[in-house]
């Protein structure tokens, strides 16, 4: 029985949002290459002429069609993909509206041909405007061809609302991006008026990466990979060097399905939060697969949006997936994540699932990370490290030695350590501010900011390991605040004493600071408190899971007060010591630069 494709009832039809699918070429490619991946192509090819205005065709070597269905599949509601409305809980296709075919087959003039595998001869169908010019039998390879011609000829007022040819083709090349990247396992080809634009060989998701976006991308890429009861996510994530300014290349796919989504988005930028300026977008492939039964994918056809189930967990999984991985590659170091209480209610997390299901994810870090004691500060030394390492040994050498080695050599870190003895190079500029000399130039470093950096870490490791020290006060502190703000403190008292405060409530909205971070200067306790109670006012719901860090921060940057420790020499050098053995010393952790290098080449144009 090869005839699949059937109409859907009118019932069904009109539980499926419907789409004015076709608004410009991109959006034919989009639905044909689809309808190739649907087919189980393992090769498409897309030819395009006038950037799509005078042909679009695509030709896979997928299952192909009877003739029936080759004549079926321009019905509207023709599809083979799904029957009734419960497949519309588990579409696994890209398609299902069986609507594609049909809107460009009203604005385009559409030639096909396609041939069954195991089928001798195949259907030729010439169809315009609807209007069926021709159906024959000939001899075509297994798959399907289909070509547009002409695209929107009948319909003029859209045809000359078209976009220049650059631009259309931008929008072309956007789709076959989003495609090639979620499957990297089919072979793709592009041609533009003759020319080939891409040759992608099938392989895996780094090789199609880099092939589609550039061999640059190779050394910048950072895998992610988490499973979950609820999602599973991979994919990769780029390192904070390769954040660009401008946005477009970021890619989310839900179930294969690109999408674009400000929330999600947003949970991927603020694991980058004080490891890229914050003006920056951070580069990004990543794959989540969750039960289709949990995304909604029936909202508007064009709009790249999925709903799903359970947003705020996801943000929290994909927020604490990305983190990981950042700091699985050193290059960022991290909290023990804790999964807020609120997120941790929502029914989601406690589905029931199969053990089979269970153990796997008894298995994964997000599990032990969410459910048992954080394991993300254990990370071993990689690159990142080794790079850090090797630009603080260069800080600390006298620029004549320094001179000797090239880039190529990077210097290893017991060898400078002698050449540093030998003189100092390190300069207070304006008592904020220190100077040194490097091998390809100078470097410009904010001490308040290098402080910030330095103390975040301690604190971070100190408490990732439990081992803050509290100093317990004399004569215990009173601390008053406004009726209304009382609770918002008593809310974190626990996070409080992790990081060193012993605080008590005294009366209904008084506390008795009993001690105080060890580190922490005299009378500085009432200053933190306030920016705590300030910092906990303006939470939004999002920020929660970042509460802790936040309040690292706020310590960093009070424990950076400390003026007197730079004006030795032996203090600048040791504070440079300390930023280069961070794991993140080019920013602080809101995202401040920390230090800035002028290369030669630029101080001599500086100099005419
Ligand atoms: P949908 O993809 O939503 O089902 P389309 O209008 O895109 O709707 O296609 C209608 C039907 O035509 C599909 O369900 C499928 O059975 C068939 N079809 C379309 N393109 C191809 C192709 N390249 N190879 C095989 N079958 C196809
Ligand atoms: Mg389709």
């Amino acid at each position: 029985m090869p005839d699949i494709i059937h109409l859907l009832s009118d019932h069904i039809a009109n539980q499926i949002a419907a789409g004015e699918v076709i608004q410009r070429p991109a959006s034919a490619v989009k639905e044909l290459m689809e309808n190739a991946i649907d087919a189980g192509a393992t090769e498409i090819q897309l030819v395009i002429k006038d950037a799509g205005k005078e042909l679009i065709q695509v030709i896979d070597n997928g299952k192909g069609m009877s003739t029936t269905d080759a004549r079926m599949s321009f019905e509207r509601h023709a599809t083979s993909k799904i029957r009734d409305i419960n497949d519309l809980f588990k579409i696994r296709t890209m398609g299902f509206r069986g609507e594609a075919l049909a809107s460009v087959a009203a604005v385009a003039q559409v030639e096909m041909k396609t041939c069954l595998h195991d089928s001798e001869i195949g259907t030729h169908i010439i169809i315009e405007g609807t209007e069926v010019k021709l159906q024959e039998a000939c001899a075509t390879p297994a798959g399907t061809n289909i070509m547009l011609k002409n695209l929107f000829f009948n319909v003029p007022a859209r045809r000359h609302f078209l976009k220049s040819n650059t631009t259309e083709f931008r929008h072309i090349v956007d789709e076959f991006t989003r495609i090639a990247l979620a499957h990297p396992h089919i072979t793709f080809r592009l041609w533009h008026n003759g020319a080939e634009q891409y040759n992608l060989a099938a392989g895996n998701l780094k090789t199609r990466i880099v092939n589609l976006l550039g061999t640059s991308y190779e050394k910048n890429l950072v895998p992610a990979k988490e499973q979950t009861d609820l999602l599973n996510i991979y994919g990769f994530i780029g390192k904070p060097t390769a954040a660009t300014r401008t946005r477009g290349m970021q890619f989310f796919f839900i179930n294969n399905r690109f999408i674009r989504n400000a929330y999600l988005h947003h949970a991927v930028t603020a694991a980058y939060e004080g490891l890229i300026e914050k003006e920056a977008f951070p580069f990004y492939v990543l794959f989540l697969e969750v039960d289709p039964a949990r995304v909604d994918v029936n909202v508007h056809p064009t709009k790249q949006e999925v709903k799903f189930e359970d947003d705020r967990l996801m943000y929290a999984y994909l927020n604490a997936a990305v983190k990981h991985a950042l700091a699985r590659f050193n290059i960022a170091p991290s909290l023990d994540f804790t999964l807020n209480p609120e997120v941790q209610h929502l029914s989601s997390i406690q589905v029931p699932a199969d053990d089979a299901q269970r153990t796997q994810t008894q298995n994964s870090y997000l599990f032990n990370a969410f459910s048992q004691k954080g394991q993300a500060h254990l990370i071993e030394p990689t690159d990142s490290l080794k790079h850090w390492k090797e630009l603080y040994a260069i800080a600390q050498l006298p620029a004549t030695d320094a001179t000797l080695q090239t880039e190529q050599q990077p210097l290893h870190a017991e060898q400078p350590m002698a050449a540093a003895n030998a003189g100092n190079n390190v300069l207070l500029v304006q008592g904020t501010m220190l100077l040194t000399t490097i091998k390809s130039g100078i470097m410009l470093i904010h001490i308040r900011r290098a402080q910030e950096r330095i103390w975040y870490e301690r604190l971070l490791e100190e408490w990732n390991n439990g081992t803050t020290a509290s100093q317990q006060l004399l004569f215990p502190v009173s601390y008053e605040l406004p009726p209304q703000d009382a609770p918002l403190l008593t809310n974190v008292l626990p996070e409080l004493a992790r990081i060193g405060f012993d605080i008590a409530p005294f009366g209904q909205h008084t506390f008795a600071v009993q001690g105080v971070p060890a580190a922490l200067p005299a009378g500085e306790e009432k200053n933190v408190l306030d920016e705590v109670v300030e910092q906990l006012k303006n939470e939004s719901n999002d920020a929660v899971g970042n509460r802790a860090d936040k309040l690292l921060i706020h310590m960093a940057r009070r424990l950076s007060r400390n003026r007197h420790a730079i004006q030795q020499p032996e203090g600048q050098q040791a504070l440079i010591d300390e930023l280069f053995a961070c794991t993140q010393p080019e920013y602080t952790p809101d995202g401040k630069k920390v230090f800035t290098l002028l290369r030669k080449e630029e101080l001599d144009g500086m100099l005419g």
